[in-house]
């Protein structure tokens, strides 16, 4: 749960008189679905990341959901993804009636390690779903050659990554298809909302179709399809929020580099790796505190300051967990398993001050000094220790 208490929030979603200028111009418009503002909102999001094709969704699930549909993807399929991520990453996978296969990630990035993806290929296996961990794009290049070599397609869950890029361009249109995510803890936000982008019009024009019960004409209906339709209030939203990305990503990349500047000395804390070849969208300030973290998470609450697991692993939710073998999970994905006992995210929206940023490093460095002075140093067994 959210700690509302704290005086430093993880997350702080703006939304000014532009965005209200934008909603009231679509309620006096009377056009509320289905309209130009979703059209705009599609496309200017593709042209953003230099992508062919945008189509808006309700939410980001919605959209990963579409994703796999458009793909062709089913009953008896198997999709590789990594465990640290949100849980709809694997869940998206489960809802086409597929089978999410849990990969390893590399230590410093907890993206998806192109090696552990490789031992995991079967003949089953219909896509890989590579998560932008933070919005930092992991080995795309690596991913694409254990892809190219067993001729499946890569996807890109890139619901943190709005702006991010690989090698100098916007990632996107790496995968066959990519899904954004604007909820209010993303970088840009719609309340609720996704995208997916993608290169190929036939997969776009099955995602327009998926999105609006498979209608081609007024109640004629091609396919199955939902109602996954954004509303044109929060597209318009969305369309100026899109205008203030670049800003928003300036003003975290400066914050971030305060605090890693700050915390980056201290001993038994490592702060966010940064890959020089590409550009995060920080939208997480995730460090490892190994032995440390819940004592330095219960005592950041205390002082007030917002801190959290981003996340807890998906392999070991109750959905997920396997009750016939429980050591295999630590033989399989030992990376994942130690990360997940030592990460911890720190606050970094954009709207931090310089004030806030110096009080968050000093919060930390107290409750690390305190955590590593205790004679007793190692975290109590945590609930993902206790099945
Ligand atoms: C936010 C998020 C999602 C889901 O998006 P919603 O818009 O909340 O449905 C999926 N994957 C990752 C990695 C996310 O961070």
């Amino acid at each position: 749960m959210p700690d509302s208490n704290a005086r430093i929030r993880l997350a702080s979603p703006h939304l000014g008189e532009e965005e209200a200028a934008a909603v009231g111009r679509v309620l006096r418009s009377g056009v509320l679905t289905n309209g130009p503002e979703n059209e705009a909102f599609g496309q200017e999001f593709a042209d953003r990341h230099q992508a062919a094709f945008g189509v808006t969704f309700c939410t980001g699930t919605s959209a990963l959901h579409a994703m796999l549909l458009a793909e062709g993807i089913g009953p008896g399929d198997e999709v590789i993804v990594p465990s640290v991520t949100f849980v709809a990453t694997a869940t998206s996978v489960c809802h086409v009636g597929a089978t999410p296969v849990f990969a390893d990630i590399d230590p410093r990035t907890f993206n998806l390690d192109p090696a552990s993806v490789a031992a995991r290929i079967t003949p089953a296996t219909r896509a890989v779903m590579t998560v932008h961990y933070a919005g930092q794009p992991g080995d795309l290049d690596g991913l694409a050659r254990v892809c190219g070599a067993a001729g499946v397609p890569l996807l890109e869950d890139a619901a943190q990554a709005a702006g991010a890029e690989y090698r100098g361009r916007p990632v996107g249109t790496f995968g066959r298809s990519a899904m954004f995510s604007f909820t209010p803890a993303k970088n840009i936000t719609t309340g609720e909302g996704g995208v997916v982008l993608t290169n190929d019009p036939d997969v776009a024009e099955r995602l327009k179709l998926l999105r609006n019960h498979g209608q081609t004409g007024l109640y004629h209906h091609e396919s199955l399809g939902y109602n996954w339709r954004l509303t044109e209030m929060q597209a318009a939203i969305g369309r100026v929020q899109l205008g203030k990305l670049d800003g928003i990503l300036r003003r975290k990349q400066w914050i971030a580099e305060a605090l890693t500047q700050r915390l980056a000395s201290l001993p038994g804390l490592t702060t966010p790796h940064q890959v020089p070849s590409v550009r995060g969208t920080w939208a997480l300030y995730t460090c490892l505190l190994p032995g440390i973290r819940d004592r330095v998470l219960a005592d950041l609450l205390d002082q007030g300051v917002e801190a959290r697991i981003y996340f807890p692993p998906v392999h070991r939710q109750p959905l997920f967990a396997r009750r016939d073998d429980d050591t295999r999970d630590a033989a399989e994905l030992p990376v994942t398993e130690d990360v997940a006992q030592a990460m911890l995210s720190l606050p970094v929206h954009h709207r931090l001050t310089e004030a806030e940023v110096a009080e968050i490093a000093d919060a930390v460095t107290l409750a690390v000094g305190r955590a590593t002075a205790s004679p007793n140093a190692t975290d109590q067994p945590t609930p993902a220790d206790v099945r």
